[in-house]
């Protein structure tokens, strides 16, 4: 039975066949009973919503090993995920990663370009070269594209990106233009958490944080499931929040935020100006540190601490069982655990379980491969719409 011409688009589901796809997606396969708790339905409710699925080949039943061959009931319902392409972007401030990904997030192709300056013109060209690269873009369902700055959740327009210094970039809409794929934006620690949801290591944990270190400070958040955007998409600020009283500045003048301890500028800078060394890399910097370098060691001890208090206070407030560590500042964390480990047990509320805390080491394809998942995700919402700014 050849099905595949007839398989839909997921953007052109109804919101019953969305909510479906995306449990499926999420957690799946699932048993019909699950599912229908899942989405609080009634068996013959979602039967009528499955029965069209099934047929399409979009949705089928898992061949149930411990049923008979009459087994259906117990039968899980999957998703065919390889049926479904979107590919995900990664902007940072000299590369380009880009990925193509099924609907499980899975990835089948990748690619990267250097970007000679932050101009759009540039940057533009050079991600839609990169997406062009990866496939016909007619087999594509969707474009995520993934960078620092004020974004809410599913967005068109790039605003405070401080190292494209992009304020106000409607680079949605531009790469639409060009490629003729729908694109959608959003904030890259956000666009790293869908991954580590969907098909990463937070794939079945309902509550999390995913905080990274590195150009920046950043934070992802799922609660009940949910990546958490907020009422205007910002959720997540924790880059400039004081850790300490004392300590050095960042670049607004914050004496003692995060960033003031945890950017890897911020790292670099704090050992290379006492040492004379103002080429200072986070490699030779943790070399210095292993190498017993006082200063190396003072500089990584501080970065722990803000970095412990971080995580207790995201756990006091919000009860999370699990932060995941992440960035491409997380080469530090062998030197920095120690003193991370003893601030969050220090700032920890006395009736708070302690997190687990595990790291998740990987390159730029990652954030990118978050973005894919984030395209897919936008595919399912309802309607799929993005944030615009007033005109
Ligand atoms: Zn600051």
């Amino acid at each position: 039975m050849q099905r595949r011409a007839e398989i839909p688009a997921l953007g052109s589901l109804g919101p019953s066949a969305r909510a479906v796809v995306r449990a499926l997606l999420l957690a799946g396969p699932l048993s019909r009973a699950e599912l229908a708790r899942r989405l609080e339905r009634s068996p013959a409710s979602l039967t009528k919503v499955t029965r069209p699925l099934l047929v399409s080949g979009l949705i089928r039943e898992e061949s149930a090993p411990q049923s008979d061959s009459r087994g259906r009931p117990g039968a899980p319902l999957v998703l065919d995920a390889s049926r479904h392409r979107f590919l995900g972007v990664k902007v940072t401030a000299d590369e380009v990663y880009a990925v193509r990904a099924d609907a499980s997030g899975q990835v089948e192709a990748s690619g990267h370009r250097a970007l000679g300056g932050v101009g759009k013109d540039a940057v533009v060209a050079q991600i839609i070269d990169v997406v062009k690269e990866l496939g016909d873009p007619s087999s594509v369902q969707a474009l995520g594209v993934g960078l620092a700055g004020q974004m809410s959740r599913f967005d068109d327009t790039v605003r405070a990106n401080d190292y494209l210094r992009w304020d106000g970039v409607p680079l949605a809409r531009l790469l639409e233009q060009a490629t003729g794929i729908p694109t959608v934006l959003s904030g890259d620690a956000r666009a790293l958490t869908a991954g580590v949801q969907w098909s990463g290591p937070g794939r079945g944990l309902s509550d999390f944080a995913v905080l990274t270190v590195g150009v920046g400070v950043g934070l992802g958040l799922v609660l009940e499931d949910r990546v958490i955007a907020g009422p205007t998409g910002r959720v997540g600020m924790v880059g400039h929040l004081r850790v300490s009283d004392s300590g050095p500045l960042c670049t607004y003048g914050h004496r003692g935020c995060a960033s003031a301890f945890l950017t890897t500028d911020a790292i670099t800078r704090g050992i290379g100006v006492p040492l004379g060394r103002p080429d200072m890399d986070l490699d030779t910097a943790l070399g210095l540190a292993e190498d017993g370098d006082e200063v190396a060691l003072r500089v990584f001890a501080d970065a722990g601490r803000a970095l412990g208090v971080l995580i207790a206070e995201l756990v006091n407030v919000l009860g999370l069982p699990a932060v995941i560590l992440a960035g491409d500042g997380l080469g530090m964390l062998a030197q920095v655990r120690p003193s991370m480990d003893a601030a969050v047990a220090e700032h920890l509320d006395p009736h708070a379980t302690a997190p687990s805390v595990v790291a998740f080491t990987s390159g730029f394809d990652e954030w990118a491969r978050g973005a894919a998942v984030v395209a897919c995700q936008w595919m399912l919402v309802d309607p799929p719409t993005r944030h615009t700014d007033p005109a």
